[in-house]
């Protein structure tokens, strides 16, 4: 007699990933006139000789597979960042190179759990290592406690301080941490495998100088991740970091900056040691042609780019001064995106009110931001749109 066996789908699933939280993705909703300000998108488009460079490509050669290791682009980006092309690596977006990181730099906690209560809650006997660690403070951007859950490795989450500076090294020194009831003590690891710093912070937009993330740097003994993603809309930036420390990356994107979301291009700077251990774990085709010749391009273009950022910030501080004298708490932002505190309403009665008139913004459901509203800065008319809308909700 054959053995009965249970094809289950549900238990061909390994049990981390069964319980996985998943990453929760902005909203990408189709509808007619809507004002999206949800998930920091560049209000303007990419460059015309971008969209030209892309138009050309479209022919027969789709068939063929691009450059495996996206030279011609890697040579462009050394030039620009007074580098070597084996400092660096490009991703399919810098989401995929955060996941690499990931993957390259931290040891799985075991390498078979059972049961959501062992997933959350490791025993004295499986208390982590510095090794297994993905650090980072929180808030920040949402997808790293995600990456290292996929992973299996251990979390270390950090507050930051309550208007969103960086806490100094002193200060993280001294922190006495949260007793170790069940989960890990929320004190800095200097030994954590893999820091993720976003600077300028998401959501809050908080910027961090160089000479503070100098110090964090030159204290941490594992890799840390400068994740810059918005860096193109603050007054600093930390790559000489990455070119002077040989445990520090530095992670961008052509997505919000230079309006390519759609394309999936982002890359990571550092030492030629720690980037070719990230090229040995990535799939072969990583980064799509099309991908490619309009991140090439888009560096052809800095003019044109420049002039958005310009438009962008400008933006910003009128959105921001506008919605002070409506009576709204607005934290000062070095991003294309403000959080804010509404007044009257929660904020996930704004949430909907707003939505209702066809604007779309952020709010993290359970979070310590959520009494905030995380708003991406459009085009001038959008931000008319979104004030009116808050002018009438408060006053009629
Ligand atoms: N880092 C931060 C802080 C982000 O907000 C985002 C976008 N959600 C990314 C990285 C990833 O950007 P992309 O994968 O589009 O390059």
């Amino acid at each position: 007699m054959t053995r009965m066996f249970s094809r289950s789908p549900k238990n061909l699933i390994r049990p981390l990933v069964r319980e996985l939280q998943p990453y929760v993705y902005g909203e990408q909703p189709k509808i007619k006139g809507l004002v999206k300000l949800n998930t920091n998108e560049n209000p303007y488009p990419p460059s015309p000789k971008v969209l030209a460079a892309v138009k050309a490509a479209v022919d027969g050669r789709l068939r063929l597979y691009p450059n495996p290791t996206a030279d011609r682009l890697r040579e462009k980006l050394a030039k620009r960042h007074r580098c070597r092309p084996e400092n660096l690596i490009v991703g399919n977006g810098s989401d995929e190179l955060l996941a690499l990181a990931t993957r390259a730099f931290v040891e799985p906690m075991v390498a078979f759990v059972r049961t959501r209560q062992t997933l959350s809650r490791p025993t004295a006997l499986s208390r982590a290592q510095p090794r297994q660690i993905v650090q980072y403070f929180t808030p920040s951007y949402s997808l790293y406690p995600v990456l290292a859950d996929i992973h299996g490795a251990e979390k270390n989450a950090v507050p930051l301080k309550p208007d969103f500076s960086l806490p100094g090294v002193p200060e993280l020194k001294n922190q006495r941490g949260k007793p170790p009831e069940g989960g890990t003590p929320n004190k800095w690891d200097f030994q954590a495998a893999l820091t993720f710093i976003t600077t300028p912070n998401a959501p809050s937009g908080h910027g961090y100088s160089t000479a503070e993330l100098d110090q964090l740097c030159r204290a941490q003994s594992g890799v840390v991740v400068l994740d810059e993603a918005y860096v193109d809309f603050a007054g600093e930036n930390a790559l000489s970091l990455a070119l002077k420390y040989p445990h520090v990356l530095v992670a961008r994107t052509f997505s919000k900056a230079y309006s390519l979301c759609f394309q999936r291009v982002g890359y990571f700077v550092g030492h030629p040691e720690l980037i070719g251990a990230l090229h040995k774990i990535r799939d072969s085709y990583n980064v799509n042609g099309l991908g490619q010749i309009a991140a090439e391009a888009t560096l052809g273009d800095p003019a044109y780019y420049r002039a958005n950022f310009r438009k962008i910030i400008a933006t910003r501080e009128w959105l921001g001064r506008e919605l002070t004298k409506l009576g709204f708490r607005v934290f000062p932002s070095q991003t294309n995106f403000m959080l804010v505190k509404p007044p009257l309403f929660p904020a996930s009665a704004w949430l909907q009110k707003l939505r209702d008139r066809k604007i779309l913004v952020r709010w993290f459901k359970p979070s310590e931001v959520k009494d905030y509203l995380r708003l991406t800065i459009g085009t001038p008319a959008e931000a008319a749109a979104l004030v009116q809308a808050a002018r009438e909700l408060l006053f009629e």
